[in-house]
C-alpha cells in the first residue's frame, strides 16, 4: 500500500510517500481501506518535532480517516468486512491507503456521510462535543462564543451548540470563514482581526456576560475571554500556541471558571457518550461536516501547510 512516512522531524517536506505491506490486523482489531483522511494541527505539531508526545521514527501519522472495513482480527464481533466506518484512532497511522485500528477506536458511519465528511469527525468533532457539552456543561438557552469557529473544530462547535438550543455566537478571519460560520448556524459573526470586535459581541448580547467560550487561540484572546464572560462564566481552552497574561480578579469577580481540555484525556465512557451523540447527529443530519480542501495523499505536505494558513472553511481532507 501507499502510506506517508516520517523519518525525520521538521517542515511538511518531511511527509514522503512510501510503498510499504498492507499492515494485518491482530486480535480485536480491524483493518480499514481509507477513502479519506483527516488531517488535523496536531499532526503538523509532531511533524515538526515541537510536540510534547514525540513518535518512535519513522512514523506514519494520522488519527482520523473514514472508509470500508477490509478485514477483521480473531475475536472482532462488532464489525464486518464492507460496513461504512470513521477512524478516531489508529494503530498504524491513518495518512495511508489502509490502516489497522482497535475495535474501540472505530465507529460506524451513516450511509448518507460521504468518505471525506466520515474523515472530518474523529477528533474535531469529538473535540467540539467535549468542550461543549462535558467540559463546557452547555444548557440550552445560553450564549456561547465559538472563539475560532471557520476550522475543523469550529464549524462542528457551531452546528452542535445550535442542535442543543444556544444562542451562537462565532468569530472568523475572512469574508468566507464568517459566511461559512452563520450558514451552519451561527446567530451573529464577528471578526477576530478586527480591533475592539469584542465591544460588538457584548453589544450583540445586550450588555450581557457571555456564559461560554469555546477558544482556539487562548495564547491570544484567553485575557479578553474573562472579561467577556456573565457571572458563573466558563471558558474552555481548546487551543493554545503560546503564553498570555491574564487578570485573576476578572474570575473571582464572576465565579468564573478557566477549564482546559485534551481530548485524548477523555476517560472510555464519556467517549463513547460522544460517539454515540455523533452518531445520532450524522444520521439526522444535524451534523454535516464541511470540507474546505481535498489533497492527494502526495500533496500531504501542502495539506499541512494549507492547514496552518489563516483563512479556515471547514476540514481539509487527503484522499489517499
Ligand atoms: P483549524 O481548522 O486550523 O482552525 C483554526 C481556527 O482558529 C480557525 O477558525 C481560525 O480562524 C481560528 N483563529 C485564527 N486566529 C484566531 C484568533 N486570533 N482568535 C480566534 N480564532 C482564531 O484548526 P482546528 O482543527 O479547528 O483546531 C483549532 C485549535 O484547537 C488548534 O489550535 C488545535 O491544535 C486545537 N485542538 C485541540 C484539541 C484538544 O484536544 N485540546 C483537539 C483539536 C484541536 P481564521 O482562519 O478564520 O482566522
Amino acid at each position: 500500500m501507499k502510506a506517508i512516512r516520517v523519518s525525520e522531524f521538521g517542515d511538511p517536506g518531511v511527509l514522503k510517500v512510501v510503498e510499504m505491506p498492507t499492515p494485518a490486523p491482530a486480535v480485536g482489531q480491524v483493518l480499514v481501506r481509507l477513502h479519506a483522511i483527516g488531517v488535523n494541527p496536531v499532526e503538523t505539531y509532531i511533524r515538526s518535532g515541537n510536540y510534547a508526545r514525540k513518535p518512535e521514527l519513522p512514523y506514519t501519522p494520522g488519527s482520523d480517516g473514514a472508509g470500508i472495513i477490509a478485514a477483521v482480527g480473531e475475536g472482532v464481533t462488532s464489525f464486518k468486512t464492507g460496513e461504512r466506518v470513521y477512524t478516531a484512532g489508529t494503530v498504524t497511522g491513518s495518512y495511508a491507503e489502509f490502516a489497522v485500528c482497535h475495535v474501540s477506536q472505530v465507529y460506524r458511519l451513516p450511509g448518507a456521510v460521504s468518505f471525506a465528511q466520515g474523515a472530518a469527525v474523529g477528533i474535531p468533532y469529538a473535540t467540539a462535543y467535549r468542550a461543549l457539552c462535558q467540559r463546557g456543561q452547555a444548557l440550552p438557552g445560553e450564549t456561547v462564543l465559538i472563539h475560532g469557529a471557520s476550522g475543523g473544530v469550529g464549524i462542528a462547535a457551531v452546528q452542535l451548540a445550535r442542535a442543543h438550543g444556544l444562542q451562537v455566537f462565532g468569530t472568523a478571519g475572512t469574508d468566507k470563514g464568517r459566511l461559512l460560520v452563520l450558514n451552519e448556524g451561527a446567530h451573529q459573526v464577528f471578526d477576530h482581526g478586527q480591533p475592539k470586535y469584542f465591544e460588538k459581541i457584548l453589544a450583540a448580547n445586550n450588555g450581557r456576560g457571555l456564559d461560554l467560550v469555546l477558544e482556539m487561540a487562548a495564547h491570544k484572546n484567553l485575557a479578553m475571554d474573562l472579561s467577556l464572560l456573565g457571572p458563573r462564566g466558563r471558558v474552555v481552552v481548546i487551543g493554545s500556541r503560546g503564553k498570555i497574561e491574564i487578570d485573576p480578579r476578572d474570575t473571582m469577580s464572576r465565579d468564573a471558571d478557566i477549564r482546559g481540555l485534551v481530548l485524548f484525556n477523555t476517560p472510555p465512557a464519556e467517549m463513547a457518550q460522544i460517539h454515540a451523540a455523533l452518531f445520532a447527529g450524522l444520521a439526522k443530519g444535524t451534523l454535516r461536516p464541511v470540507i474546505a480542501e481535498e489533497f492527494p495523499l502526495a500533496r500531504a505536505p501542502y495539506a499541512h501547510g494549507s492547514l496552518m494558513d489563516p483563512g479556515a472553511a471547514g476540514k481539509i481532507v487527503i484522499i489517499p
